[in-house]
C-alpha cells in the first residue's frame, strides 16, 4: 500500500484512512529475521525454484523435483513454533510465523492451511529481501524511491503492531508513525502495540475482535465523520520526538528476540552445511 501511494500509483485522494498492522513504509525486522535475511537463503531458494516460481503448499499437490527439494529444505529451517501440519511447517520454514499457534482457533489454522494458502507465490522475494535488509521500502534496483515522496500520503493513518513480535518490530510503526506526524501534522495519525499478538494473528486471531479490531473501527469511524484533522500546534515538538519507543525498547535483551542465540548459531551453521552439499 505505501509503495503504491509513495511511488505515485494511486493517488491519496482515493484514501479516507489508512490502518496497518505490523507494515508501514518501514520495515525493521527482529534479530531473527534479520539473520535469515542476511544469509542468502531467498537466493538459494530462488535458485533452487528456477522458471516456476509459485510453490505448491497442499500435501496432496504434485511437485516438480525442485519445488520437492525446496520444501524438503524449508522443513529444517528453524522457527519459533513447529507444527504438526506439514503445510504450515513448509510456509513458516519459508516465511517464518506468521502467527503465535495459541493466538487463532483450530479453524482458523485449518482454513489457512488447507483451503486459502495453498500456494505460495515466491517471485517478489528478492524485492522483499532489498526491502527487509535496507530497513524500509525501496524499488526492486535497491533505490529510495518511496520516502522521498511523504507529500504524497496526505491521509490519516492508524499503524498496530503486535506486541510479541513475529517478523517485524514494533519499531515499524513507532518510526511509520513519528514520519506521518513529521511530513503531515495537519492529519491524524494514531499507533497502537496490542500486547500478546505476533504478525497476521492481529486480523485473524480469535481475540482480535475486541483486541484488535476496535481501534480500526474507531479509526475509520471517525474518517467516516470527516475527523480526518488534527489541530497543530507550531510550537509543539511531538514531531520532532524521535527517542526510544517505550513500547519496546528493552523488552527483548541484547539479541531483539525471544529466539535463543543458540539457534540463530545453528541456522548459521545449517546454511553452511547447506551450501556444501549444493556446490561441491
Ligand atoms: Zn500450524
Amino acid at each position: 500500500m505505501h509503495i503504491a501511494v509513495m511511488g505515485g500509483h494511486v493517488s491519496a485522494t482515493h484514501i479516507a484512512s489508512l490502518s496497518c498492522t505490523n507494515s508501514s513504509m518501514f520495515f525493521k525486522l527482529n534479530a531473527f529475521s534479520r539473520v535469515k535475511m542476511w544469509l542468502p537463503l531467498i537466493p538459494i531458494s530462488m535458485f533452487i525454484l528456477g522458471d516456476d516460481r509459485i510453490l505448491p503448499l497442499l500435501e496432496t499437490s504434485k511437485l516438480s523435483w525442485r519445488h520437492h527439494l525446496l520444501k524438503l529444505i524449508a522443513r529444517f529451517i528453524p522457527r519459533y513454533e513447529r507444527c504438526t501440519c506439514n503445510e504450515c511447517e513448509v510456509f513458516s520454514g519459508m516465511f517464518g510465523n506468521t502467527f503465535w499457534h495459541e493466538n487463532i482457533t483450530p479453524t482458523m489454522h485449518q482454513w489457512l492451511n488447507k483451503q486459502s494458502s495453498t500456494r505460495l507465490p515466491m517471485a517478489a522475494f528478492p524485492h522483499l529481501r532489498k526491502i527487509c535488509n535496507s530497513g524500509f521500502i525501496v524499488d526492486s534496483n535497491g533505490c529510495n524511491s518511496y520516502l522521498i515522496h511523504p507529500e504524497r500520503m496526505a491521509v490519516p493513518t492508524l499503524y498496530i503492531s503486535g506486541g510479541r513480535c513475529l517478523l517485524v518490530t514494533p519499531q515499524t510503526s513507532f518510526l511509520a508513525h513519528k514520519y506521518m506526524k513529521l511530513h503531515q501534522p495537519g492529519f491524524r495519525h494514531e499507533r497502537v502495540v496490542v500486547e500478546g499478538f505476533g504478525h497476521s494473528d492481529l486480523l485473524i486471531g480469535e481475540k482480535s475482535y475486541k483486541k484488535v479490531f476496535p481501534h480500526i473501527l474507531s479509526h475509520i469511524g471517525l474518517a467516516e465523520q470527516g475527523k480526518i484533522h488534527t489541530r497543530v500546534n507550531k510550537c509543539s515538538k511531538e514531531a520532532l520526538d524521535w527517542e526510544a519507543d517505550q513500547h519496546y525498547e528493552g523488552s527483548f535483551g541484547q539479541f531483539g528476540t525471544w529466539f535463543s542465540p543458540f539457534v540463530v548459531v545453528l541456522l548459521f551453521l545449517m546454511l553452511l552445511a547447506l551450501l556444501l552439499v549444493l556446490f561441491l
